[in-house]
């Protein structure tokens, strides 16, 4: 599956774009793989790294199960989140 990237976890399934293309219109949706809701979880900086903190050392589990690939690997995931683009982030990462 391929879509937009998570800026959370990584997850590269996510049907639009989280926080909008201006980085300031978050969209509610609810990933997948980490279980943030953008625009709440993440509504500022300190809010993003303390969910994906709480996730990681939750360890790392899939919120909607049967949506986990089978080949899937946490570090290589989290390795997309460099990928973003810029313009794709949040207005507070930009
Ligand atoms: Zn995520």
């Amino acid at each position: 599956m391929v879509g937009f990237i998570c800026h959370i976890c990584g997850y590269a399934g996510i049907n639009q774009l989280p926080w909008g293309i201006d980085g300031k219109s978050p969209s509610f949706d609810v990933c997948a793989c980490c279980g943030a809701e953008y625009g709440i979880d993440d509504l500022t900086k300190l809010g993003l790294l303390h969910y994906q903190r709480e996730w990681l050392s939750n360890g790392g589990k899939w919120f909607a199960q049967h949506e986990k690939p089978n080949k899937w690997d946490l570090i290589d995931q989290m390795g997309n989140i460099n990928t973003i683009e810029k313009s794709y982030l949040p207005y507070y990462l930009k």
